[in-house]
């Protein structure tokens, strides 16, 4: 096999295509993953904003029976002192704020009469929230399972490629290699391809002039295609379908 097939340039290509496949596959579990744990993470949420609200529904709870205690007092206070009034005027005013915080009293009650109340059918609401949560994810964790194992696998298919990818390059001449990552580097998946029987870019098909085409064929110097960049192979005569880089889009 001559220098011109560029048959190290080609299997460091096909290792580099097979690291994207599985690359793309490793993040083509994210959607599966949201998908699967959309009705349980929709549900958590709810879980969440429902605690949070009765949280703040016992914090208003507190405030309203601090206010009760301190109006009950006041009205304790304020009998003792009826008892020691020296005269109407003094017993009109007593009255009157009596009444006055009696009235406020009854609010505070009635306000927290009503709370407690809603604060039941929010923890209700909130049981059943809890227990539909505790559901779906039992659901769906047998396909969460399996997802990430298949995921993990995916990851260590990679790993593995990459470590196979790392070694291998570094028998390859260094010049070679940069212009190779260079080509690559923007996203393409093809940095090398054969020259076609006929003599035209296995990459673009467009015609590479003769003398190239011999220099390829037969010179030692690389040759990169005029139109496309792609670093230009001479045909492997042992491979019919002209290998991957004539199989790779
Ligand atoms: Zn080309």
């Amino acid at each position: 096999m001559t220098e011109q097939a560029r048959t190290a340039l080609k299997q460091l290509q096909h290792l580099d295509n097979q690291i994207a496949d599985a690359e793309e596959k490793v993040t083509g579990f994210d959607p599966q993953f949201a998908e699967v744990e959309e009705p349980a993470l929709v549900l958590e949420s709810e879980v969440e904003t429902t605690r949070k609200r009765l949280q703040e529904m016992k914090v208003e709870e507190r405030r309203l029976e601090v206010s009760v205690d301190e109006k009950r007092t006041r009205l304790k206070r304020l009998e003792e002192r009826m008892g020691s009034v020296r005269n109407l005027r003094e017993e009109a005013a007593v009255t009157a704020e009596n009444d006055m915080v009696k009235r406020a009293l009854q609010n505070d009650e009635q306000e927290a009469f009503t709370l407690i109340d809603q604060m039941r059918k929010i923890e209700d609401r909130l049981k059943e929230l809890t227990e539909a949560l505790a559901e779906a994810e039992a659901l769906v964790e047998p396909r969460r399972q399996e997802l990430l194992a298949d995921r993990e696998a995916a990851k260590a298919d990679l790993e593995r490629l990459r470590a196979e990818r790392e070694a291998f390059a570094t028998d390859l001449d260094p010049r070679e290699l940069r212009l190779y990552d260079g080509i690559r580097a923007g996203g393409r998946r093809r940095a090398v391809a054969e020259l076609t029987a006929d003599g035209a870019c296995g990459n673009c098909f467009g015609m590479v002039p003769l003398q190239l085409q011999n220099e390829i064929r037969h010179g030692t110097s690389l040759i990169r295609c005029e139109a496309c960049g792609v670093i230009l192979a001479a045909p492997n005569p042992e491979e019919s379908t002209g290998g991957e880089a004539a199989a790779q889009g």
